[in-house]
């Protein structure tokens, strides 16, 4: 079921070959699936010739023409979606139904850019001057370096090669080691669409020497990077001495506000199923849970309900509804945020700690009584962790929802119109969900503010993202 593995780089696959690499690990079991090349410093010298040789053919070959190709590929990966899916759930952990929904998605998200690579429209201004004509252009902006990660192994990919190739670039994509394999097949639909050699390139290694080589090379223009904050505030110091444009999708810290005057149960009951997606491991998992004191009580009951509903295991299982977690570093994560809320009078409602010792599955937690200053309020958790505490008024929410330095998404819950429109306002947040938890779409901008990185992918930013615009004066 688990494909085979290679870098695809000129046109051409490349397998193991005397090439160094590594093993890929199915999270469910903890066994190897299949190994992994790593492209050497020659490989990634080749496929930077070839995005130059693919740059030059894509740029000049019209929008028209590059849309029946980007669809051509939509279109095979939903013929091929659900061989994408299982070897996505075998690598990565996610449940079936989930890593169906990723494939899907993505194949929209290209087609969307597809479409929208032939609206990349200029514009002309008028002139001061008799005859003159000013034209504002569009152009790609170049060759990008694409940095994606473990959690959304096609979806992250899809984003970065449908922004870059529907703006007429070419890319270098250096998708995650841990979880490679639906991303090879998903470069394959591109491949057998007929994308011209050299336009997408697709390479793994070591992921510090792949990205301090690639963005020292005049050649890259732009790098797109979606992961943690740490590696991307290290990526945008690289790209800065090359004044390389980049895009930063990083980490979050989701607050959820519900208003006293919201059906608790019915917010209860959307944003759970919505934390233990992906077992939490989610850049807009809701992760910071403030409820007003009237509804309090009845939001964590039904919580905490759902939360013991989900059934985890293998994600290929009918009826789990809830995978292990995509690797031991995210237990170990666990344990100690857990830990420390203990330590810090946090009480567990439900879960708190690993289950069974084979495959890194965790239980659905559910914590209360955590003062704002601990790990899981602070930090990043990435994992099914939900900790949920009390708030008064309006403005007090507002300060402890804002007081971190993330800034990606945001919900509320409330009947008001006049609160939904003020928390909107108030959230300091690329993405804001009120009574929705519907923040990401192909056609709609999705990105951080604050640490949380700068840049949208999706809607017409996200190609935007990949264009530099010209002024042409002619007399
Ligand atoms: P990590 O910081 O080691 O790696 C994060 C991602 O960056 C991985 O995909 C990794 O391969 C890549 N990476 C690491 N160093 C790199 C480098 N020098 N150059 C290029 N790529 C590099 O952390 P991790 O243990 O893999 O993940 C943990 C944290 O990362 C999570 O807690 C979360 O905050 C964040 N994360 C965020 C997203 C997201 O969607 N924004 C996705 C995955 C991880």
């Amino acid at each position: 079921m688990y494909g085979n593995l290679e870098l695809f780089i000129d046109g051409k696959w490349l397998g193991g070959d005397g090439r160094k690499g590594e093993d890929v690990i199915n999270p469910a079991t903890e066994k190897p699936l299949a190994h992994l090349p790593h492209a050497s410093k020659a490989d990634l010298d080749q496929a930077l010739e070839a995005a130059k040789k693919g740059l030059a053919v894509w740029r000049a070959t019209s929008a028209y023409d590059r849309c029946k190709i980007m669809r051509k590929a939509a279109d095979l990966m939903r013929e091929r979606y659900d061989a994408i899916s299982k070897i996505m759930v075998l690598e990565q952990g996610k449940v079936y139904p989930e890593a169906r929904a990723e494939v899907i998605t993505s194949a929209d998200i290209i087609e969307w850019y597809a479409e929208e690579g032939r609206r990349s429209y200029g514009r002309i201004v008028p002139g001061r001057g008799k005859g003159v004509r000013q034209l504002v252009v569009q152009e790609p902006i170049g060759i990008v370096a694409a940095f994606t990660p473990w959690n959304f192994p096609v979806l992250t990919p899809a984003r970065k090669i449908g922004g870059a190739l529907a703006a007429g670039c070419s890319l270098i994509l250096k998708a995650s080691e841990e979880t490679p394999g639906a991303c090879v097949e998903m470069v394959r639909c591109f491949a057998d669409a007929g994308l011209p050699a050299g336009v997408l390139n697709l390479v793994f290694g070591v992921p510090a020497e792949v990205s301090e080589y690639l963005l020292a090379k005049d050649a890259i223009r732009k790098i797109s990077f979606t992961g943690s904050i740490p590696v991307g505030k290290h990526l945008a110091a690289l790209a800065a001495k090359g004044m390389k444009r980049t895009t930063m999708e990083l980490g979050g810290h989701s607050p959820v506000v519900v208003f006293g005057d919201a059906d608790p149960e019915k917010a209860a009951d959307t944003i759970a199923a919505f934390k233990y997606r992906n077992a939490g491991q989610v850049c807009i998992s809701p992760t910071r849970f403030y409820v007003q004191e009237d509804v309090y009580s009845r939001f964590v009951k039904r919580f905490t309900e759902y939360a013991n509903g989900i059934k985890v295991g293998d994600g290929l299982e009918r009826g789990i509804t809830m995978g292990p977690m995509a690797n031991s570093r995210r237990i170990d994560t666990m344990e100690s945020f857990v830990n420390d809320a203990k330590a810090h009078g946090g009480r567990i409602q439900t879960g708190g700690k690993r289950r069974g010792n084979q495959g890194y599955f965790y239980e659905p937690t559910v914590i209360t009584d955590v003062p704002d200053d601990c790990k899981v309020m602070t930090q990043e958790p990435f994992g099914p962790l939900a900790p949920v505490v009390t708030f008064k008024t309006f403005d007090e929410v507002v300060e402890r929802a804002n007081s971190l330095e993330y800034g990606l998404a945001a919900y509320a819950f409330t009947t008001s119109n006049a609160t939904a429109a003020a928390i909107g306002d108030a959230l300091e947040s690329g993405m804001v969900g009120v009574n929705s938890i519907a923040i990401s779409t192909p056609e709609t901008p999705f990105g951080g503010v604050k640490e949380s990185g700068h840049g949208s992918e999706g809607g017409i930013e996200g190609l935007g993202a990949y264009l530099v615009t010209k002024f042409i004066s002619q007399a």
